[in-house]
C-alpha cells in the first residue's frame, strides 16, 4: 500500500534481514494510486503535464512498477537510465562521458540528463509522466524545475532493503555494465548520499508516496 510519507523518520528501511515478505498485492497499489491521481484532479481529458518521478535505490522495482502503472494509466514512462543508456548506443558527443560515469556508478550532468527527458517530454502526445530514476540528487532536481518550469504531482518512493537490492540487481542479467558488485556498491553510497536528500525533499514538501518493498519486518524493524 502507499502511504504518504511527511518526514525523514522512518523513511528509509534500515533492515538487512534476509527474510522478504510479499510486496503489498498490486491491486492495493493500483487503487492508491487512482485515489492520489483523483484527489489531485487528473482526468483523461485533462491536458495539463502531471508528472511523477519514481524513485528508489539500484533494483528496487521502478522499472517493473513502472511497466504496470503505464498499462493500468496509460503514462508515458520515461527512464532516465535507460535514455542516457539509449544515448551511449548512439554514439552521441556525450556518449563516452555517460558511459564512463555509470561504470563508475556516478550521476550524469544534469544539463545532460534533463536536455534528454525535455525533448521527450515535448515530443510525447501524452501529458502523463512517469520519469523514473531522475531525480538522482538535489543538484538533478533544481536543474529539472528550473529548466522545465515544473515539479512534479506526485513523487513514488520503493523502499527496499540493501540486501534485496544487491540480490536482485545481480541475478537480473541484462548486461549492463553496472550490474556487477563492485558498482552497485558504489551506486548504493551514492543513492544514500545524493538521493535520499531528494526524497526526504519530496517528503516535507507533502509528495511522497512510499511503498516500503518487503511489508511487515521492515516495518516492525523501523519501530
Ligand atoms: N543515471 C544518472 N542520472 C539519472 C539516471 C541514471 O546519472 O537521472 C546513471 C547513474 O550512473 C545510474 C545509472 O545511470 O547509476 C543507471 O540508472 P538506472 O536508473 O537505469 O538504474 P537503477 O538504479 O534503476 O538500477
Ligand atoms: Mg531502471
Amino acid at each position: 500500500m502507499w502511504r504518504l510519507v511527511t518526514s525523514l523518520t522512518a523513511l528509509v528501511s534500515t533492515s538487512k534481514s534476509s527474510t522478504l515478505n510479499q510486496p503489498a498485492s498490486t491491486s492495493k497499489i493500483w487503487k492508491s494510486f487512482t485515489t492520489e491521481m483523483a484527489r489531485h484532479g487528473i482526468s483523461s481529458h485533462d491536458c495539463t503535464p502531471f508528472i511523477t518521478f519514481v524513485l528508489g535505490g539500484p533494483g528496487s522495482g521502478k522499472g517493473t512498477q513502472c511497466a504496470k502503472i503505464v498499462d493500468t494509466f496509460g503514462f508515458k514512462h520515461l527512464s532516465a537510465g535507460d535514455l542516457l543508456r539509449r544515448e551511449i548506443a548512439s554514439n552521441s558527443e556525450y556518449g563516452s562521458t555517460i558511459l564512463n560515469t555509470i561504470k563508475e556508478g556516478r550521476i550524469v550532468p544534469s544539463a545532460v540528463t534533463v536536455k534528454l527527458i525535455q525533448r521527450e517530454m515535448e515530443s510525447s502526445d501524452n501529458h502523463k509522466f512517469l520519469i523514473d530514476g531522475f531525480p538522482r540528487s538535489e543538484e538533478n532536481r533544481i536543474a529539472f524545475e528550473r529548466i522545465m518550469g515544473a515539479e512534479p504531482n506526485i513523487v513514488l518512493f520503493f523502499d527496499c532493503p540493501e540486501e534485496e537490492m544487491v540480490k536482485r540487481v545481480l541475478s537480473r542479467n541484462q548486461g549492463r555494465v553496472d550490474d556487477n558488485l563492485d558498482t552497485i556498491k558504489k551506486r548504493l553510497k551514492v543513492f544514500e548520499a545524493l538521493n535520499l536528500p531528494v526524497i526526504n525533499y519530496y517528503a516535507e514538501k507533502g509528495k511522497l508516496y512510499k511503498k516500503p518493498i518487503c511489508a511487515d519486518q521492515c516495518i516492525r524493524n523501523r519501530r
